[in-house]
């Protein structure tokens, strides 16, 4: 996206945190920067705009903060696709694995209609299994999604390349 290098470059990279060893990519310091947010915004609402979408299944929890004002600037619905247990109505979910452990993603079952056009958005694509977990979801439950959309993927750990090879598209605003 033409905005890309600028969005990188707020974007701060935190050295072993949560533990040793990892690189964590934090967002704040772009969410702070109000000119920023607006271009990362308008980045995926120039993405989509024109590609007729009934809804935004946003995933827990940095996800929602960039669903949200996509779904209201786009005017479709927002979804949210949450972490196990969050969720008062009748949920489907799928499992999926962690390096450590399992994960759980959780929907509501009345979420939208069967055949809706469906982008899942989150802020960041690791190993995709979040990602891929949520796309599913989505499809189990009858959605069409048309396309994964994310702030930063890190293609050195192949998630995105999973998420393609699974069937489902791939936009990250920088990488
Ligand atoms: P994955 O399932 O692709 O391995 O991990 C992606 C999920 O973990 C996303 O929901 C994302 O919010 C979170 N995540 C993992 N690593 C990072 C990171 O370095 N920065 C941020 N902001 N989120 C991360």
């Amino acid at each position: 996206s033409i905005y890309g290098d600028y969005i990188k470059s707020v974007i701060r990279t935190v050295p072993d945190w949560p533990q040793s060893g990892i690189n964590f990519r934090d967002i704040t310091p772009l969410l702070q920067n109000s000119s920023a947010f607006r271009k990362l915004i308008d980045s995926f609402v120039h993405r989509y705009q024109d590609m007729e979408l009934d809804a935004i299944a946003a995933i827990d929890a940095r996800g929602f903060i960039i669903g949200a004002p996509v779904a209201y600037e786009l005017g479709c619905s927002f979804v949210p696709v949450r972490k196990k247990g969050k969720l008062p109505f009748r949920t489907i979910s799928e499992t999926y694995t962690l390096e450590y452990g399992k994960s759980e993603v959780e929907l509501h079952s009345d979420a939208f209609q069967q055949g809706d056009r469906i982008l899942i958005m989150d802020d960041l694509i690791a190993t995709g299994g979040t990602m891929l977990a949520a796309a599913r979801l989505i499809t189990r439950s009858g959605g069409q999604v048309v396309e994964t959309a994310t702030i930063i993927d890190l293609p050195e750990i192949g998630g995105s390349r999973k998420i393609r090879e699974a069937g489902f598209g791939v936009f990250a605003v920088c990488s």
